[in-house]
């Protein structure tokens, strides 16, 4: 039996496998903290767009009440002021939010609703600014000619003459609006600019923003100026609702990264239960070998056999080739497999008598191609020949040659020094491009059983066939035909200087003891199976 040593790729395949339940475990938990955080922030988001929409639409009321109440008395704000005073208090006193109504002139406040016909310069009390007398404007300044130190929004409309007429809107409205809709409790700060000027705050002291998110920026033009409302939020509150989400959702999440991996876990096992079958198979000594013959064109007679892998299971009868081969070499185990093989071919050749230069064919899979125990299986199978006179064929599918290492290379021409023949499998089914043809060395070329149904009973040519062909002996490679199953192919290959047929059509693969009975009798004369040519 072989011993079955945890090969490289078998490890490497263990720590995939665990990586994989690692990622997977790790998908809903990570998913589950980004849309947390995703979502706690567009809570927060959502809070301030609403605020900043109240707010916004709170103060462009109170900017057009002022409006409305000094356009009244635009028309008649050259009146001289005896005559305009008590109109503007009675107007001041009974609109909402307006303090106090006056009119602006010549840089100077010439008449007011609170101090009658005192005439104040502007610019000293508009923060030096003096506002224009023809446009509507707003802004918010520091003091007014009437309470100083306390912040007041101008609402300034152009009247007679160059007069205008300025409402002054106390801001403690705005500091209620932006205390009422967007309190600090909520937001780490919220910033109102009107028109030019203060900007108002609703934290008294310069709160540091840095590091806060800007949740909402919302700009409105009005009369020439721009409403602008900035709402900052508190990272500490937008965390809480992250982990008040975290705690409602990451129980689902580690509930569902915990499934995950558990279905994930079943496949791999039943990936696992596969490798453990074949294993248990080699040891349960279920394999055997059989011997399929190839006939050389030449000479008519047996020039050697293909080793063909079978696995009979006692409770599930034989399984097919191309399935536990696909299965070995998914699962890691093709090369104790292939180790298998050779010491079964080995024990089936020591009771074998066969013609000087027998050919014997065994497939290699990639793993073991470009491993470092290729080299010394062949020569121990090359070992076990020698008293035959046979020679051996590592028999390679152009999958190999696409994924061909260094080392593959050197050893199939260290092989080849010792006398070894490497061939080339199901050439032509797509894997490879011609250039590795010119890379890689080899003697034999196999053309694939695709390529042989292409034969047309009724003589029409088979372009690609005689393409391969061609190539083949360009390249100076030996061909071997594979599939052959009539004589109208056999002739078509015959005809164009295939060197060897491999097919039904002259023997089927048979077991070691079945093959020396039948090579016995037609090895030195090969002629068609008579079961094959029956119905012909
Ligand atoms: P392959 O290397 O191309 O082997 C030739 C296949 O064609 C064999 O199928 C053989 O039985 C089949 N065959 C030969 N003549 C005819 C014919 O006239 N008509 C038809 N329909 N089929 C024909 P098998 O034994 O089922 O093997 C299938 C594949 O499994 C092989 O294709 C080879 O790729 C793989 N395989 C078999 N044994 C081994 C092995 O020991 N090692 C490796 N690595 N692969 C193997
Ligand atoms: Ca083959
Ligand atoms: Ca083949």
């Amino acid at each position: 039996m072989p011993e079955i040593s945890p090969n490289p790729g078998a490890v490497r395949a263990r720590v995939s496998r665990l990586l994989v339940l690692l990622v997977v475990a790790l998908i809903p938990i990570l998913l589950c903290v980004a849309l947390g955080r995703y979502e706690a922030e567009r809570i927060a988001q959502r809070e301030a767009a609403l605020a900043s929409t109240f707010i916004v639409g709170q103060v462009v009321s109170i900017v057009e009440t002022a409006q409305s109440a000094a356009h009244t008395l635009a028309p008649r704000a050259a009146e001289a002021c005896e005559t305009l005073s008590p109109d503007l208090t009675l107007k001041a006193a009974t609109v909402p939010y307006v303090r106090t109504l006056n009119i602006l002139y010549d840089g100077r406040f010439s008449c007011s609703s609170a101090i009658a016909q005192h005439s104040i310069p502007a610019n000293g009390l508009l923060d030096g600014h003096v506002p224009p007398s023809k446009d509507d404007w707003l802004r918010i300044v520091n003091d007014t000619p009437m309470v100083r130190n306390r912040p007041s929004l101008l609402v300034g409309v152009a009247g007679e003459a160059g007069h205008g007429v300025v409402a002054v809107v106390d801001v403690q409205y705005l500091l209620d609006l932006l205390h009422g809709a967007a309190p600090l409790t909520v937001f780490r700060q919220a910033e109102l600019r009107v028109g030019e000027g203060t900007v108002l705050r609703e934290a008294m002291a310069l709160v540091n923003v840095r590091g806060a998110p800007l949740l909402a920026d919302v700009q409105k033009r009005m009369s020439g100026a721009t409403i602008d409302l900035k709402i900052y939020g508190r990272p500490e509150r937008i965390n809480e609702a992250w982990g008040a989400l975290m705690l409602r959702y990451m129980p689902w999440a580690a509930a569902f990264s915990a499934l995950l991996v558990w279905l994930v876990r079943r496949l791999q096992q039943s990936g696992r239960s596969r490798r453990d079958q074949l294993l248990r198979g080699i040891r349960a000594n279920e394999f055997h070998v059989e011997y399929q013959p190839l006939y050389g064109v030449e000479t008519q007679r047996c020039e050697g056999v293909e080793a063909l892998l079978r696995w009979v299971q006692p409770d599930r009868g034989a399984t097919r080739p191309d399935e536990f081969i696909q299965a070995a070499e998914e699962e890691h185990v093709i090369v104790p497999l292939t180790q298998h093989l050779l010491k079964l071919v080995a024990r089936d050749v020591a009771t074998w008598d066969v013609a000087p230069g027998f050919h014997l064919g065994v497939n290699f899979a990639p793993e073991h191609l470009s491993g470092e125990q290729l080299v010394s299986d062949v020569r121990r199978l090359g070992a076990a020949v020698a008293p035959l006179g046979a020679t051996i064929t590592v028999e390679i599918t152009e999958r190999t040659l696409v994924c061909n290492t260094e080392q593959a290379c050197n050893s199939l021409l260290t092989l080849r020094h010792e006398g070894v023949n490497v061939a080339i499998d199901d050439f032509g089914t797509g894997y490879c491009s011609l250039s590795y043809l010119e890379k890689f060395p080899f003697d034999i070329l196999k053309i694939d059983r695709g390529f042989v149904l292409t034969i047309d009973p009724q003589g029409k040519k088979a372009a690609v066939l005689d393409a391969i062909i061609d190539l083949a002996h360009s390249l100076g490679a030996r061909l071997v035909a594979e599939g052959v199953e009539t004589q109208v192919q056999r002739d078509y290959l015959c005809a164009r200087g295939v060197t060897y047929i491999q097919g039904f059509f002259y023997a089927k693969p048979m077991r070691s003891e079945a093959f020396m009975r039948w090579y016995r009798a037609n090895g030195a004369h090969m002629s068609p199976d008579p079961h094959m040519t029956a119905g012909v």
